[in-house]
């Protein structure tokens, strides 16, 4: 009776997803192009002769004589299965979770992940398109950090370091409502008389050029003129006239610049969802839900979310393969 097991899906087709690469972590086909992804799994569908559905959403589902009865909106019919999987994928909103929550299903509210930083009271966004290898980014105020590389952007900035830090910090950014303060470390480094150094050495190799006129570290020259008249040093003034005082400002700009943040931007169309399904109302080893027997939960339905570089399709997929066993 229940022979063909089958696929539902709410949307007209899958999309097709953008793989984020990472330099260190690739998770990546070898042609480059998400669509061998979707042909790898359709193939696979079709071996295994797996009937797809689409246009079906499924709205409730009941337990019924040792069955789960699938109501389906768009047909206003009922379908009986002996096992089911839900990978309904991320739900912005908690209302989209609610025929989830009916089953006694804990919900964790769904919050954005991965999203840029607004900035549109700072004049650094002037200074758009510079982008940097190795930055430090930490929340004011809390103990959210990330490292990696920056970009600045005329919202804004974007770039891993951003991105990574809106997911490690994606619920309690939102408790802030996006609106708080960073403290950038420039150059990497968060011993300050390391910087100290530096800039002595910087200043005794060319005593009379002008900071403003020499490399420093890898800041790019637009950046460090910015710097160095944030810490009030004029564009004509020699490593030589420069005080104690003034090399005291270049190394907190340098090591703890900070920027208030008003609002987040999506970062091309892209994001992931954080919230939803709670584990506590899974049985990870099995990924069954501990209130209706026989009843699987897979990917971005859980309250799972991940940094870019795969590891969100890598979630799904795990928990997919786990849920597919039906143990
Ligand atoms: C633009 C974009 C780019 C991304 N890039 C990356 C990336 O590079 N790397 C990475 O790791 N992650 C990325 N992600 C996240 C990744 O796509 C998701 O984490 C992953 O697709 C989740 O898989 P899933 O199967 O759980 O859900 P989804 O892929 O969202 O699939 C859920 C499916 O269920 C259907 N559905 C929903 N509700 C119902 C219902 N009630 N009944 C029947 N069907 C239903 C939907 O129509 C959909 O087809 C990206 C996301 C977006 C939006």
């Amino acid at each position: 009776m229940y022979s063909t097991p089958k696929i539902l899906l709410s949307g007209s087709k899958n999309r097709g997803v953008p793989l984020y690469i990472q330099e260190d972590l690739r998770v990546f086909p070898k042609s480059n192009s998400s669509s061998s992804i979707i042909d790898c799994l359709e193939k696979e569908i079709y071996k295994l002769k797996i009937e797809i559905v689409l246009g079906s959403p499924i709205i409730a589902i009941k337990e019924k004589n040792e069955l789960l009865e699938l109501t389906i909106k768009s047909e206003q019919k009922k379908e009986l299965y002996s096992h089911v999987i839900i990978a309904s994928g991320g739900s912005p909103k908690i209302e989209g979770l609610h025929w989830l929550a009916r089953l006694n299903h804990e919900i964790t509210p769904p919050v954005p992940s991965l999203f840029t930083f607004n900035m549109p009271h700072e004049q650094i966004t002037k200074l758009m398109g510079i982008s940097l290898k190795n930055v430090i980014v930490k929340v004011e105020g809390t103990k959210l950090k990330s490292s990696g590389p920056l970009l600045i952007t005329h919202w804004g900035m974007s770039g891993p370091a951003i991105l990574k830090l809106s997911s490690l910090g994606a619920r309690s950014l939102n408790e802030l409502e996006y609106n708080f303060k960073i403290q950038l470390n420039w150059v990497n480094q968060t011993n300050n008389s390391i910087v100290e150094k530096a800039l002595k050495e910087c200043a005794l190799k060319n005593p009379n050029k002008k900071v403003s006129s020499t490399k420093f570290n890898y800041i790019p020259e637009r950046l460090w003129i910015y710097l160095i008249n944030k810490s009030e040093i004029s564009n004509s003034k020699k490593w030589n006239e420069l005080g104690k005082k003034s090399i005291n400002k270049l190394i907190n700009q340098l090591t703890n610049d900070i920027y208030s943040i008003k609002g987040k931007t999506t970062f091309k169309e892209e994001f992931v969802t954080c919230g939803g399904v709670s584990l506590e109302s899974i049985d990870l080893k099995t990924m069954q839900s501990k209130s209706i027997k026989n009843l699987y939960f897979a990917g971005e339905v859980l309250d799972i979310d991940a940094i870019t570089g795969g590891y969100n399709f890598q979630a799904a997929w795990t928990t997919g393969f786990i849920a597919g066993k039906l143990n």
